[in-house]
């Protein structure tokens, strides 16, 4: 199965239904991350403009909230995202796919 996310390897199991989920069909950001917090309140509003139900906006809104609140109690440890020089294969495309 092609990667998504060509940065990390994910072994991640869902709360709701016990679902498996790996780099093949999610992603994974830091909350270190500095350009995170903006993504999310970027994909809160997307949530709403398509029209999530309001228990998904209530539950993006209180991660906002925690992200926010751990960048400001971990100031010291946040960065810009970048990749490594000798790992520009990230950035890389993934292998065509067979038709
Ligand atoms: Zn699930």
């Amino acid at each position: 199965m092609e990667k998504v996310d060509r940065k990390f390897q994910i072994a991640a199991r869902c709360i709701e239904h016990g679902h498996l989920h790996t780099e093949a069909d999610s992603v994974l950001f830091l909350v270190k991350d500095k350009a995170f917090l903006a993504a999310l309140r970027a994909y809160r509003l997307e949530c709403e403009s398509i029209g999530a139900a309001a228990l998904q906006l209530a539950g993006v809104d209180r991660l906002i909230e925690r992200v926010d609140r751990w960048q400001a109690e971990h100031a010291a440890v946040l960065k810009v995202p970048d990749i490594d020089a000798g790992f520009e294969s990230i950035a890389g495309p993934n292998e065509p796919r067979e038709p």
